[in-house]
């Protein structure tokens, strides 16, 4: 499987960081070993001091799909989830300076906690879902899939076009305003609708 993210997807975030609202949408990606899963610890690594929280909607693929249509898109997920987008972001500005890849900054071991997934089913709707991160209890990203620029279905039409999706794939949706670092000791909690999705702690 393979972890799509989606940079600049709310644009505030996209402010906060000094980056121009995109016209397409950007994505990168990320590989397996960047997945943290069950609530295992996230091991602070020691190559950044910086390491920046960006809490996600995350979609679960569910069919193979190459050139997908927006209209079709809704076909080929049935799961929504939360997940963390970890970035290394003292890594990401020097590699912005000199125009390099991200990888370095983004696709690390652990980068990226996923919590539970539920039904699209039991949600009335994906376009107005509120989605938060608390750190040790305290509102620190809060975010709501109405302020998406480019919504669920138009990114996979858009990445699908370029890459095949495959069953088991995630796309992580982009991050609201509010990143900021973390440190160890940090609890990170994950509400989708208001549920709690995802719990870990930094160690
Ligand atoms: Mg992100």
């Amino acid at each position: 499987m393979k972890i799509i993210c989606i940079g600049r997807n709310y644009a505030e975030h996209a402010k906060e960081l000094s980056n121009a609202v995109p016209s397409e949408p950007v994505f990168f990606m990320k590989p397996d070993t960047a997945l943290l899963r069950d609530g295992e610890p996230f091991y602070h690594p020691d190559f950044s001091t910086d390491i920046h929280h960006e809490i996600e909607v995350v979609v679960k693929i569910n069919r193979v799909g190459k050139h997908i249509a927006e209209e079709f898109a809704h076909k080929y997920y049935d799961e929504i989830g939360i997940g963390i987008d970890f970035t290394a972001r003292d890594i990401q500005n020097k590699c912005k300076e000199k125009g390099l890849p991200w990888e370095k900054a983004k696709a690390f071991d652990g980068s990226a906690p996923i919590g539970k997934f539920i039904s699209k089913n039991e949600l009335l709707t994906l376009e107005n879902l509120p989605f938060e991160l608390k750190i040790n209890g305290q509102s620190k990203q809060v975010g709501n899939t109405k302020d998406m620029i480019f919504s669920i279905d138009k990114i996979i039409a858009y990445v699908s076009q370029f890459v095949t999706l495959k069953v088991g794939d995630l796309i992580y949706t982009g991050t609201p305003e509010g990143v900021s670092a973390i440190k160890i000791g940090d609890k990170l909690q994950g509400f989708l609708n208001n549920q709690l999705m995802l719990e870990f702690e930094v160690k």
